[in-house]
């Protein structure tokens, strides 16, 4: 890391208010030298690690390297750099397997900015979802290098197969490339993907179920006639408008649970392993709690958002989404769905974008859909867990573990054991702050929560065994070593 002064990574609040969990080594500025070759171990001592599907439980963790190579009740090694985590939770780093780049301003833009976005805010590995309808042969290559030079996270991709030639590259994408996820659409998004029929999606649960036990076909399940019905019959009534209650409507919750059933019971006939990516509705939820127990691997997920944020929240056009965020009663129903086990994972479906971007129109029907939503994806749900008695054990299983196993990441990433990748977060649960882009971090001007104060913060990140702070995070991102996840 050389000579050059450190100025340590410590935001405000963590100044403020944690004095004791201050390194000697930041106190002294000086570079943190763990996570490099020949460096120092790193030691956390006095937190609480939460280990998915064992507990909150009070360990030590001595980092060597890019590699966790020992948890255990109190641990010392005279040689390492020792960080007192008292009263912190040390948990694995975030996996979001949802995330989207590009598709408003360029790639390499964003593959730096929002990768920084989620590295800051404690998501340390994305599951990065690349679209088109061309061949993505002569693209990957350049994807992949360009995701190890400049990526601040870990980035595993899954491929959007929309067209023929698609289809029959699937083989190719996973032998070469170790893509081992693929992502259909049963309900496109008009001007943007186009959705497939049920015959295409027959052929490419077959295709990807011929790859192996563990590829995964993911699909956006949502009826497009029954959304085709109710947006018509909306816009007929309001051509103008500018609720997004309006936009819920538009997106029935049945045509959610109708694309669920379908799909489960497709892919039972083609013995396709399938993951339904952002449920959003009680409906959804229900069709899914009925399927799992007669479906062998059947996946949900859910959205940070679609935790978080209801329509009974003042919420303006720049929360138009797809699915569209929904009641109260539907949040609920999600919230129940973690903790008994029928949803999965959660993501965060950031698909940056400005507020300009947004505002292109102010017509509903015209406003295009997505938010930023990885830099807030962490704090939002630490703060809405406990109040919707969801353990924080089990968060961190839905939020690192599940995500890891399921994508064939597991125990590499996604839990706390000797021989992981020493990407960890340390989260002040206690800690409250506002939300603010500045915060979230992503090139975006607006962020999800925006002025609201949340409960519950990463503060600090380690990511391959370095130690990161907003100020060195810049310098230290080629030391980081990103690392492009090849799969299977
Ligand atoms: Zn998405």
């Amino acid at each position: 890391m050389g000579e050059e002064k450190k100025t340590p990574f410590i935001p405000d609040f963590f100044r403020q208010t944690l004095s004791t969990f201050v390194p000697e080594w930041v106190k002294s500025s000086k570079p943190a030298p763990a996570g490099e070759p020949g460096g120092k171990p790193l030691l956390l001592k006095g937190g609480h690690c939460a280990i998915p599907h064992q507990g909150l439980i009070p360990l030590d963790v001595k980092i060597r390297g890019t590699r966790i190579e020992l948890i255990g009740e109190n641990l010392s090694d005279p040689q390492a750099l020792t960080v007192d985590v008292r009263g912190k939770v040390v948990m694995p780093g975030v996996i979001d397997p949802h995330v989207h780049l590009g598709l408003f301003t360029d790639f390499d833009t964003e593959l730096v900015t929002e990768t920084r976005s989620a590295l800051l805010n404690g998501v340390t590995t994305l599951g990065l979802y690349l679209g088109g309808q061309d061949s993505y042969l002569d693209k990957l290559d350049g994807i992949i290098s360009k995701i190890e030079n400049t990526s601040f996270c870990d980035i595993f991709i899954h491929l959007v197969i929309l067209t023929r030639r698609q289809l029959e590259e699937v083989p190719v994408y996973s032998s070469r490339y170790g893509i081992t996820s693929f992502k259909t659409y049963l309900c496109g998004i008009p001007g943007l993907i186009p959705e497939v029929e049920d015959d295409f999606l027959l052929d490419l649960m077959e295709r990807v179920s011929g790859l192996g036990p563990g590829a995964t076909l993911n699909i956006h399940a949502e009826n497009y006639r029954i959304v085709q019905r109710a947006t018509e019959r909306l816009k007929r009534a309001k051509p103008f408008c500018e609720s997004l209650t309006d936009w819920e409507g538009s997106h029935p919750a049945i045509a959610e649970a109708e694309a669920i059933q379908r799909a489960a019971f497709l892919s039972r006939e083609t013995g396709a392993r399938i993951y339904v990516v952002h449920v959003s509705s009680e409906e959804g939820i229900q069709a899914a709690r009925d399927l799992k127990p007669k479906t062998k691997n059947l996946f949900f997920e859910t959205t940070s958002p679609y935790l978080t944020l209801d329509l009974e929240q003042d919420l303006d056009l720049l929360y138009k989404m797809v699915p569209p965020i929904r009641r109260r009663k539907d949040q609920k129903a999600l919230w129940q769905g973690l903790a008994d086990d029928t949803l999965d994972t959660i993501g965060s479906d950031h698909t940056p974008m400005s507020s300009a971007q947004k505002k292109t129109s102010v017509n509903l029907w015209e406003v295009p859909p997505g938010y930023p939503a990885v830099g807030t994806h962490l704090p939002s749900l630490l703060d809405h867990a406990p109040r919707n008695g969801l353990p924080l054990t089990k968060l961190v299983e839905k939020m690192c573990a599940s995500p890891a196993t399921i994508f064939g990441l597991y125990p590499r990433k996604g839990t706390l054991l000797p021989g992981s990748d020493a990407d960890l977060v340390i989260v002040d649960p206690s800690l409250k702050k506002e939300a603010t882009p500045q915060a979230a971090g992503s090139r975006s001007d607006y962020c999800l929560h925006q002025g609201k104060v949340l409960k519950g913060w990463p503060v600090a990140v380690i990511k391959s065994g370095q130690w990161l702070t907003p100020d060195t995070l810049d310098r230290a991102r080629r030391s980081l070593g990103a690392r492009y996840l090849r799969r299977g």
